[in-house]
């Protein structure tokens, strides 16, 4: 037995299937997950003394590769004056102008502890703000696990969703409509049938939890103006693609302006941390300048400050790691669709900057229905075969692939060849 095969059997005994977040226990691609000792630049390192290229980044705040010097300096300056005070501090106002400078929507800005808790709270507050209740969300868009996010589609888009998840009620389900990615029509259709009751939409605007997906040219802008007819308020969930797609996120790339947003991931620097922010009337809402409750005993906690905003200044101080990301994720994916053509493989391949999916199905994905189409146990073959050839990549065909700029031109080129290696033993 591995050390982490040991470690596993281990946790499975203490902790519910032995992972503390669901998709790290490898159900969906079988075998058993490595227990992860350190990392450093594009490199994962196991307890079992095996070295990855790796290709999740923390599912996505290694941007800049693991152990990023100017964080992890930041941190131990930080670690000297105490962990947390629960009062205010110099380094959230920072933080907060910071994200203000870089994010072209948001006028004022709350911080929290994880991605899950931004959505939670914008949800609140665009509930709070507008006076109704109901919310639409898309098919395979994933926004932590607050209940009303765990909502699955109901069999036609004007049915009331049914909850995900036990535990979650009918009653919240009732306020959660869903409509496929990319439906304008869908959206519209569950607007007229709730005039006035519906608080907010929420996605993310390039998605990177059914898979990567793109929106369709005129998606965001048309959910933009449907929001503006109808006084919704538009939610852009950029807890993976802010900081990401361009330092100011998706909305930056795409040109488009949501009311809220919800960030994660990147914004820590690798430490728990969460935001949401956006138009000030809003925002101003929120406990104790109005009524909308929201807080939290660590948030802005020093530590998390101090990695985040090292984080933060190194991506808005280098616009060039925009651009080598971009040159290396065309770079990889040019490579990839190389080998398809060499192989008479014709799989999808969808990519946006450092982001990117490689779905076992020929079919183009622009929602969660083309998704699910994909060759699961074959993705569970594909993934085996990487990890064979020193490659780590997210345990799941429903993922984005996160690159970083710790790839170098080698590191890549070893990717593409392992994946023509991989898929050649699979197929
Ligand atoms: C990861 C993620 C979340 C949840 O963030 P946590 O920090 O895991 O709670 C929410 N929305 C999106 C788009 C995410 O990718």
């Amino acid at each position: 037995m591995t050390t982490s095969e040991q470690l596993f059997e281990k946790a499975k005994t203490l902790i519910p299937g032995g992972v503390n977040s669901p998709v790290r226990a490898f159900r969906a691609v079988g075998g058993n997950p490595l227990f992860i000792k350190s990392a450093k630049g594009p490199y994962l390192f196991d307890e079992d003394g095996n070295r990855y290229i790796e290709l999740i980044n923390s599912w996505g705040p290694m941007i800049l590769g693991h152990a990023f010097e100017p964080v992890e300096e930041a941190v131990r300056e930080a670690i000297q004056h105490s962990f947390s005070f629960g009062a205010p501090t110099r380094k959230e106002v920072e933080m907060a102008e910071l994200i203000i400078e870089m994010v072209p929507s948001v006028e004022k800005v709350r911080m929290v502890n994880s991605g899950t808790e931004a959505t939670m709270a914008a949800l609140r507050l665009a509930r709070g703000y507008t006076g109704r209740d109901k919310m639409i969300k898309f098919e395979g868009c994933y926004h932590g696990h607050g209940d009303s996010f765990l909502i699955a589609a109901g069999s036609g888009v004007i049915t009331m969703g049914t909850p995900d998840s036990p535990g979650v009620t009918r009653a919240t389900a009732l306020d959660t409509l869903t409509a496929p990615f990319n439906d304008l029509q869908a959206v519209e259709r569950l607007i007229d049938a709730n005039a006035n009751q519906i608080a907010a939409v929420i996605l993310e605007p390039v998605v990177g939890n059914m898979g990567c997906v793109l929106p369709e040219p005129g998606f965001l802008q048309g959910l933009r103006d449907l929001c503006d007819k109808n006084a919704i308020l538009l939610i852009f969930d950029e807890v993976m693609t802010g900081f990401r797609l361009a330092k100011g996120g998706a909305q930056e790339r795409f040109g488009i302006r949501p009311d809220l947003t919800t960030m994660g991931k990147i914004i820590g620097g690798g430490m728990p941390v969460g935001a949401y922010g956006g138009r000030r009337e809003i925002m101003d809402m929120v406990s104790p300048s109005g009524p909308v409750y929201q807080a939290g005993t660590l948030s802005g906690n020093p530590i998390a400050m101090s990695a985040g905003l090292a984080m933060l200044r190194y991506l808005n101080e280098h616009p060039e790691v925009y651009t080598q990301l971009e040159t290396t994720g065309s770079r990889l994916i040019d490579g990839f669709r190389t080998s398809l053509t060499k192989l008479g493989l014709d799989f999808t391949i969808n990519h946006l900057g450092s982001m990117y999916t490689l779905f076992m199905t020929e079919r183009p994905v622009s929602n969660f229905v083309d998704a699910k189409t994909c060759d699961l146990p074959l993705f569970g073959r594909y993934f085996q075969a990487m990890l064979k050839r020193g490659i780590y990549l997210a345990p799941s065909q429903f993922e984005s692939l996160f690159l970083s700029t710790a790839l170098t031109g080698e590191h890549i080129d070893q990717i593409i060849w392992a994946n023509e290696e991989a898929l050649k033993e699979v197929i």
